[in-house]
C-alpha cells in the first residue's frame, strides 16, 4: 500500500576511504536492492564538513575526523523510502566497526572507527539538516520508481 512515510529521506556519504577502496558501487547496490529510491547523488568536497560535524566539535577526535573526511572526495547521496533513516543506520552497523555485525556495511568492509567507510544521518531531524547542507533543491529529484508498487 502507499504510505506517506515512504517520503522519508536520509543523507548518506561514502567517506574518502570508501571511495578509494571502490566500495561506492557495493554500497549503492545494497540500498537499491533493499528497495530505497535514490533521489540525489554527487561527488563532493570538504567545504561543509565542519558544519556537518558541528555537534562533535569539542570531541578529541574532531580534527582527525576533519582531516580524514577531507582526504579525498566523498560520494554524497540522498535516499528515500519507508523508515529509511533508521533502516539505513542498521545497514551501516555501529560507529565502531568492531561492534558491527557481519552483513552490515561497516561489519563487512572496515575495522577501525577512524576509517569506517560511510556516514548516515542518525535521526529525521539530522537528515533534514544534512540534506539541506549538502544538496540544493535542484539537485534532488522527484521520480516514480517502476518497482514502487512491488515494495509498498
Ligand atoms: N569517530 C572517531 N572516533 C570516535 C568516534 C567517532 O573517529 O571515537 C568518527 C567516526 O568516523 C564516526 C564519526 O566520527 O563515524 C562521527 O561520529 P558519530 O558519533 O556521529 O558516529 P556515526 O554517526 O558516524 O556512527
Ligand atoms: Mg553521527
Amino acid at each position: 500500500s502507499s504510505n506517506l512515510s515512504s517520503n522519508e529521506r536520509t543523507f548518506l556519504a561514502v567517506k574518502p576511504d570508501g571511495v578509494q577502496r571502490k566500495l561506492v558501487g557495493e554500497i549503492v547496490r545494497r540500498f537499491e536492492k533493499r528497495g530505497f529510491k535514490l533521489v540525489g547523488l554527487k561527488l563532493a568536497s570538504e567545504d561543509v564538513l565542519r558544519e556537518h560535524y558541528w555537534d562533535l566539535r569539542n570531541k578529541p577526535f574532531f580534527s582527525r575526523l576533519i582531516s580524514y573526511m577531507s582526504s579525498g572526495p566523498v560520494v554524497a547521496m540522498v535516499w528515500q523510502g519507508l523508515d529509511v533513516v533508521k533502516t539505513a543506520r542498521k545497514m551501516l552497523g555501529e560507529t565502531n566497526p568492531a561492534d558491527s555485525l557481519p552483513g552490515t556495511i561497516r561489519g563487512d568492509f572496515c575495522v577501525e572507527v577512524g576509517k569506517n567507510v560511510i556516514h548516515g544521518s542518525d535521526s529525521m531531524e539530522s537528515a533534514m539538516k544534512e540534506i539541506s547542507l549538502w544538496f540544493g533543491q535542484n539537485e534532488l529529484h522527484r521520480w516514480e520508481s517502476c518497482s514502487t508498487s512491488w515494495i509498498y
